[in-house]
């Protein structure tokens, strides 16, 4: 397949090539190719063609919630998005924290997935050696310091410094930085102001003990959802000490503010919450500290968001906005294109060692996502594909339109619907002897 005349957004920037694709892979990738013999062309006069995006931060639900998502529907939210590869969380019922849970899940799942996918290991305060050992066959340990959505959670000393010198050193922990002491004494303050019951405070401790553990162990450390000017201020600091940390934000806290939270009531309740207009702004001004934007899609019911505020789920979903929004930042010259690619492609490519993805470059996984730069629409709850059925963006002007999308080279979605099978998507990250494929 060759498709002509588009622009192709690289790492180094917008280029006018065409792309041929072979099977699955990525083959060429020059100006004015000309069609073999019974070759497809895709015309793609006035389109973007964009590398298909990497979430690396989405809670799909399955197994133990699959009422408000499951692989299929949450695979195919993320398709409609743009995203290609999604990287799935642990905090499921049962949570994934052993080779038992992880060979469980990925019999569920891999029959619905239409995108790629890898998952995550949750860390316990007692899987230290079990986890380790599962090194090549997850993209990456999750550990919850603070408490959040289910019950995975380590905050003593002793089982986090366990897990950071002993899990393989170049596969990076991904912390939810949130200091669990810190979030029990301000939420029995009673504030029903989610930012005033876990302040930014309690992010800049859990962040703080990171980096010094991390620091001491010389490991590989990803620090999920950055909220805060400060955090992302100790970030840099201890990069430049030599720490190897990267770092994340979501749309969620690019795009909104704790007066949306205001707005949206429970539905804008998320962890760590939607922080200050300045912060929201620091995210922008500091956005060469960040490496990767992964959307923390979590899905709850309506039913479930309706509850009192105490008892309210924390989440929102967002791995089919996540492109059109930044797309529109980029058409409102907020962000480049480019910095778009590295952020959502590039870093999460390098950063979880995800060797056929990560650009469009000869020698790649062909997923490809045409965008028509020109047309506008309006986001709805009824667009969304996830089973909550809602966005907290609905009602926002989107600038570009996802036309087509593919997955290692198979045309997966197209006019609005999701064209492949269940099942399509691939497991990214397993060994030789592990038995998914
Ligand atoms: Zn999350």
């Amino acid at each position: 397949m060759i498709i002509r005349n588009g622009v192709v957004v690289l790492a180094s920037g917008p280029a006018r090539l065409d792309i041929r694709t072979r099977g699955e892979i990525l083959v060429e990738l020059a100006a004015d190719l000309m069609p073999e013999q019974g070759e497809e062309v895709i015309d793609a006069t006035g389109l973007l063609v964009l590398p298909g995006f990497i979430d690396s931060h989405v809670h799909f639900r399955e197994p133990g919630g699959t009422h408000k998502e499951d692989f299929l529907s949450g695979t195919r939210a993320a398709l409609a998005g743009g995203v290609t590869t999604v990287l799935d969380m642990p905090n499921t019922s049962p949570t994934t924290d052993s080779r038992a849970h992880l060979a469980e899940k990925i019999a569920l799942i891999a029959p619905k997935a239409v995108v790629d996918y890898g998952l995550y290991l949750g860390a316990t305060d007692t899987n230290i050696e079990e986890a380790a050992s599962l090194v090549d066959e997850v993209a990456a340990m999750k550990l919850y310091m603070g408490s959040s959505t289910g019950s995975l959670l380590v905050t003593e000393f002793s089982p986090i410094y366990r897990h950071f010198s002993t899990f393989p050193l170049d596969k990076p922990i991904v912390v939810h930085a949130e200091d669990e002491q810190s979030l029990k004494y301000f939420g029995a303050l009673g504030s029903q102001d989610h930012n005033q019951s876990r302040p930014p405070v309690s992010a800049q401790i859990a962040l703080s003990r990171a980096l010094a553990i991390a620091e001491k162990t010389g490991r590989a450390l990803h620090i999920a959802h950055t909220t805060t000017q400060r955090e992302l201020e100790l970030i840099q600091e201890a990069r430049q000490k030599g720490v190897r940390v990267t770092c994340e934000v979501t749309p969620l806290h690019l795009f909104l503010s704790e007066e949306d939270q205001h707005r949206l009531g429970n539905f804008g309740k998320v962890n760590p919450p939607l922080r200050s207009k300045s912060d929201q702004a620091a995210l922008w001004r500091y956005f060469d500290v960040i490496d990767t934007i992964g959307t923390d899609h979590a899905p709850h019911t309506r039913e479930e968001k309706n509850q009192p505020y105490e008892k309210a789920p924390s989440g929102m979903p967002g791995v089919q906005t996540m492109l059109p929004l930044l797309l529109t930042a980029a058409s409102e010259g907020k962000v480049a294109l480019e910095e778009i690619v590295k952020r959502c492609v590039v870093n999460p490519a390098r950063i979880f060692g995800l060797e056929t993805k990560g650009a469009l470059e000869v020698g790649k996984d062909a997923d490809i996502v045409l965008v028509d730069p020109q047309q506008t629409y309006t986001l709805t709850d009824e667009q969304m594909l996830s089973k909550c059925g809602w966005t907290p963006f609905a009602g926002t002007k989107i600038q570009g339109k996802i036309q087509q999308v593919y997955v290692r080279g198979d045309i997966s979605y197209r006019h609005n619907a999701c064209v492949n099978s269940p099942g399509s998507g691939r497991l990214l990250c397993y060994t030789k002897s592990s038995p998914y494929r």
